[in-house]
């Protein structure tokens, strides 16, 4: 009788078999109900055989095999493969992670599907510049798998190259996966596509999405109706059956990687994908990731650069670094920013003030005796949000009300130290009483209509100066934006964490780059008291590249990665001395001696030691050579799931782990 060889939501790397009188290899990649336990679980087939590795008389009999979707094609279990045993994630989870949460409900629904080709686009199109030229002839979506980094100035019309290369791939009968950043993915991005491809078909998924449109609009890419996919990370696994082009926007942004359930970068599985399909791939950003940036010096990627800015108006801001030393502040703001602000509001222009530190101060403090306000379930500051009177860990989200006196010694005069994005807003609404003053950052906007909502009021022109958080760095065109004021910028100079200069100098690019974006010049002010300092050089001369070259050197000599691969075995018990006994016996195990190509460091707690009343510790691995690492990983994650651990520890393995 054939078996069928099932894949389940279950973090254990096998698949399960059942009996099933009646199927053939036409039903692998159709979802199936399977007795499981005392219950019921859907699943998908990944196979039909003959006989199995258990006593076939001890196999249950499968339930019903659905028909309301075409089978999962044959690259889809590919991606799902690859993704398993690069990030060391178990298959099933993998491929039911893929899936609509409506698709993975045992109830189907039925429904049918079409397939529409050669596409033509619609509305006005530009005359490209010559850069942007050079781009899309350098792409031909015809000619197999090539992978290419446009690196292109804030500004400089990436958003117009790929919708030239879209426009290739469609009249070809292709469909397009179009990846873009969390807080990118508005309405008026997917509106935009859609005047210029009105007959492609365009959807949209991310997580937002209520749950009966996801799985519509995952339907339609599957089937083949929707020609264009605009999505957030989670879209890189949609089965699409004529995928011809990915593109991934500002490839450095950090909503690519998931940081939690199977740890993976959706950008470099897109890379893997695009390879498996053979078709081109192509990455944009004005400040790639390191990673990236070494891939395309070394000649692995093709790189294509779009030095100016696509509207000869517009030109690149003028970027000047204050020297605080020798400046008074008030709140942290230096003369010279508060004079230029000035004049922005007399010229009835837009200024940007960025600090990246939400809430009204991030801690509060009792001087008489020490106390400060720390989270009781976390290794850090509770948050002071002084317009909801609360305290607030940003980490696990706990909170209390504000004290009316020191919790320790009953001192009535405590006081907040530092300042967030709320005290600036209103220390900035009192300097300008006459400004509409508004605020950007998680509090301000907790929602993506709470963000469409805000992009609406600025480019209303509803605001006169804007302070807000990263969030207000990424792709938006502010055309009375003006001026940018960053401070807070030197936390991040000397950080422990060796990415911090690189996430700084992206930060301040991005930010710096809503300035000035059409007729009217733009200027940018970053306060420091470590002028004299590389990055900042590289900042003013707007120089990436030779940012880039700085840092990878730096990377190149520490032995970081770029020039080393790293997976990361993390543990998390109620106590930290189990965490740490469970990472040393991990660093001790018989099957590390036979990989001597790997280097496995001692157990640490993490930097974020605790979190939520749970502690954390960490064990690095790491190879200058990738597949000695990726050989090692399956047998090493083999042996720890042997080990016997504390019932409350958890643990994970991350790949190419971004934070420590
Ligand atoms: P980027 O994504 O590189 O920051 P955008 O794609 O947002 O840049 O383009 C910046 C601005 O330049 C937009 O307003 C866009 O409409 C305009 N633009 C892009 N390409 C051209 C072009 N070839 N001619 C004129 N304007 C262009
Ligand atoms: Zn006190
Ligand atoms: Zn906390």
């Amino acid at each position: 009788m054939p078996v069928l060889r099932v894949a389940l939501d279950l973090p254990l790397h096998r698949l399960f078999d059942y009996l099933a009188e009646t199927a053939s290899v036409a039903d692998v990649g159709l979802r199936v109900r399977v007795p499981f336990g005392r219950g019921e679980k859907l699943g998908v087939i990944v196979d039909v055989v003959d006989g199995s590795d258990w006593p076939v008389d001890q196999l249950k009999p499968a339930g019903e095999i659905l028909r309301d979707l075409p089978p999962l094609p044959r690259d889809f279990f590919g991606l799902c493969e690859f993704a398993s045993t690069y990030y060391q994630a178990a298959f099933g989870e993998v491929v039911m992670q893929a899936l609509p949460v409506g698709l993975k409900r045992i109830d189907p629904p039925t429904r049918r599907n079409g397939r529409p080709a050669g596409i033509s686009a619609a509305g006005r199109r530009p005359a490209l510049t010559a850069e942007q030229t050079v781009a899309v002839e350098a792409i031909d979506p015809a000619a197999g798998f090539s992978a290419y980094l446009l690196h292109g100035v804030t500004g400089s019309g990436k958003t117009e190259v790929y919708l030239r290369l879209v426009e290739q791939a469609l009249a070809l009968g292709r469909q397009v996966l179009l990846l873009v950043p969390e807080i990118n993915l508005t309405p008026q991005l997917e509106e935009r596509v859609r005047a210029r491809f009105p007959e492609a078909g365009v959807v949209s998924l991310h997580s937002e999405l209520a749950e009966a449109a996801r799985e519509r609009n995952w339907r339609a890419a599957f089937g083949g109706e929707a020609s264009i996919v605009l999505g957030t990370r989670l879209s890189i696994f949609t089965p699409l059956p004529r995928l011809g082009l990915i593109v991934v926007d500002e490839e450095h942004d950090a909503s690519f990687k998931q940081q939690d359930g199977m740890r993976y970068s959706a950008r470099d599985i897109g890379v893997f994908r695009a390879r498996q399909l053979g078709i081109p791939i192509l990455l944009g950003s004005a400040t790639p990731s390191l990673e990236t940036w070494a891939n395309a010096q070394g000649g692995r990627y093709g790189l294509l650069t779009l030095r100016e800015r696509a509207n000869p108006e517009a030109r690149l801001p003028a970027v000047h670094v204050l020297d605080t030393r020798r400046m008074v502040l008030k709140e942290g703001v230096s003369e010279p920013l508060i004079a230029a602000i000035k004049e922005r509001l007399a010229r009835g222009e837009q200024s940007l003030v960025f600090l990246n530190r939400r809430g009204y101060a991030p801690v509060l403090a009792c001087p008489a005796c020490g106390w400060v306000s720390r989270c009781t379930r976390c290794a850090a500051n509770m948050v002071l949000h002084l317009a909801d009177r609360r305290l607030r860990c940003h980490h696990c989200g706990c909170e209390h009300r504000v004290p009316k006196a020191c919790p320790t010694c009953g001192n009535q005069d405590i006081h907040p130290f530092g300042r967030g994005t709320q005290r600036l807003e209103g220390w900035l609404q009192e300097q300008f009483p006459e400004a509409r003053v508004l605020r950007v950052d998680r509090d301000s906007v907790k929602s993506r209509k709470q963000w469409e909502v805000m992009l609406e009021r600025i480019h209303g022109g509803e605001a006169d100066i804007l302070v807000g958080t990263q969030m207000l760095a990424k792709g938006h065109d502010f055309p009375k934006l003006t001026l940018v004021g960053a401070l807070g910028a030197d936390a991040a100079l000397f950080a422990a964490d060796w990415r911090a200069p690189e996430r700084l100098f992206a930060q301040l690019m991005q930010v710096a780059g809503r300035a000035g974006r059409a007729e009217l010049k733009g200027e940018v002010l970053v306060q420091t008291q470590y002028p004299d300092h590389p990055l900042f050089a590289a900042l003013v001369a707007h120089d990436y590249p030779g940012f880039a070259a700085a840092q990878l050197k730096e990377r190149e000599q520490a032995g970081f990665p770029p020039y080393a691969f790293q997976a990361m075995l993390r543990a998390e018990a109620p106590v930290m001395a189990d965490a740490i006994a469970f990472l040393k016996t991990a660093a001790e195990l018989p099957v590390i001696a036979e990989h001597d190509k790997v280097f496995i460091y001692d157990p640490v707690p993490m930097k974020m030691a605790r979190l939520a009343n749970l502690e954390r510790g960490q064990l690095l691995a790491e190879s200058h050579s990738r597949p000695a690492l990726q050989a090692f990983l399956p047998r090493w994650r083999e042996a720890i799931e042997g080990l016997k651990a504390p019932s409350k520890l958890r643990w994970h393995i991350e790949v190419d782990p971004l934070e420590f």
